[in-house]
C-alpha cells in the first residue's frame, strides 16, 4: 500500500465505518506538526490528555488528529499529507478497540499460548490482535508486546482475520504496574487463604484450570528478566481468569508460589505481589 491515491481512498472508507484514520509519513510516523502547533504552542487537541483549543485544519498532533469527518480528510492540508503518506493509521481507542500488538514470533507465540483468541491481522514480523473494548495504551507491557487503544495509533494493515471478542481482563491486567510494596504486615507469612466465591466456576473444567496454572508456572519459570514484574503479571493474569469462582485452591496458590520462590522471589514477594494482584483487580 503505497500508492498516495490508494492510501487515501482505503481511509476515506475507513472513515465512513465509523473508525478515526490519519496519514503516516515514510517512518510510520505521524506527521509532525504545524508551525502554530510546534511543541504544543497551541495547548494541544481537546480530546488530548491535557485538552487543550487547538483547532488546527493541520495533521497535527498524531493521534489525537485521527478524525471520520470527510471534509477534513478531504481538506487541502489532508490532502497534501495522503499524498506523502506511506500509510494510514487509526486511533484504536476512539474505534472502541485495542490492538494488541506482537511485534515478532515469540511475542505471538505468547500470546497463542496466553490470550483469547480474537480477529488477528498480520504485520511486518508479527500480528495484531484486535479486541472489542478500549483501555489505556502501554508500550513494552511484555517483551515484543505493545497495547494500543486509548490515545495512540496502529497502522492499518487490513481487516485481518477471525472474530472480535471482548478485551479480556488478562489483557487489561498486563498495562497494571505493580504498586508499590505494601506495607508490611507484622503477622506470619501464612499462605493466603481465598477460597470463598460466588462459587459458580465459569471455567467449565477442572483441566482448563490447571492447564492455566500450569501455563502460569512455566510463564515464571522461563523467565529470563524482570522476574519480579513477571511473577506480578502472572498472579494478575490467573486471579484475573480464575480469582472470583472460588475454584482456585491453596494447591493452586502453592505451585505458583514455589515457581516464584524457583526464580528467587521471597516467600514474603510473593504473598505481597499475590495482594497487590488482588486489590489492582479489585478483590
Ligand atoms: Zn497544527
Ligand atoms: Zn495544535
Amino acid at each position: 500500500m503505497t500508492q498516495p491515491t490508494l492510501i487515501r481512498r482505503v481511509a476515506l472508507t475507513l472513515a465512513a465505518a465509523g473508525l478515526p484514520v490519519l496519514p503516516l509519513r515514510a517512518g510510520k510516523a505521524p506527521f509532525g506538526n504545524c508551525h502554530q502547533c510546534a511543541n504544543n504552542a497551541c495547548g494541544g487537541r481537546p480530546n488530548m490528555k491535557t485538552a487543550g483549543p487547538c483547532r488546527c485544519p493541520g495533521v497535527c498532533h498524531a493521534w489525537a488528529a485521527a478524525t471520520t469527518d470527510p471534509h477534513v480528510l478531504s481538506s487541502p492540508p489532508w490532502t497534501a499529507a495522503w499524498r506523502r503518506a506511506v500509510c494510514v493509521a487509526y486511533h484504536p481507542g476512539a474505534a472502541g478497540v485495542t490492538v494488541v500488538d506482537l511485534d515478532d514470533a515469540a511475542a505471538v507465540t505468547w500470546a497463542r499460548e496466553t490470550l483469547p483468541a480474537t480477529r488477528t491481522v498480520e504485520t511486518t514480523r508479527g500480528e495484531h490482535w484486535v479486541y472489542r473494548g478500549a483501555m489505556p495504551s502501554h508500550n513494552a507491557v511484555r517483551p515484543g508486546v505493545d497495547i494500543k487503544s486509548s490515545m495512540s495509533y496502529a497502522r492499518w494493515l487490513g481487516p485481518g482475520t477471525g472474530t472480535m471478542t471482548a478485551l479480556p481482563d488478562i489483557v487489561r491486567a498486563l498495562a497494571v504496574k505493580e504498586p508499590p510494596t505494601v506495607r508490611r504486615a507484622p503477622q506470619a507469612i501464612a499462605m493466603p487463604s481465598w477460597a470463598a466465591g460466588d462459587g459458580v466456576c465459569p471455567h467449565r473444567t477442572p483441566t482448563y484450570l490447571d492447564r492455566g496454572i500450569a501455563m502460569a508456572q512455566q510463564r515464571i519459570t522461563e523467565a529470563r528478566s524482570a522476574v519480579h514484574a513477571t511473577v506480578y503479571r502472572t498472579f494478575l493474569a490467573v486471579l484475573s481468569t480464575h480469582g472470583r469462582c472460588g475454584c482456585l485452591t491453596e494447591a493452586h496458590i502453592a505451585r505458583l508460589f514455589t515457581a516464584a520462590q524457583a526464580k528467587g522471589e521471597s516467600p514474603r514477594h510473593c504473598t505481597d505481589a499475590w495482594t497487590n494482584a488482588r486489590t489492582a483487580l479489585g478483590m
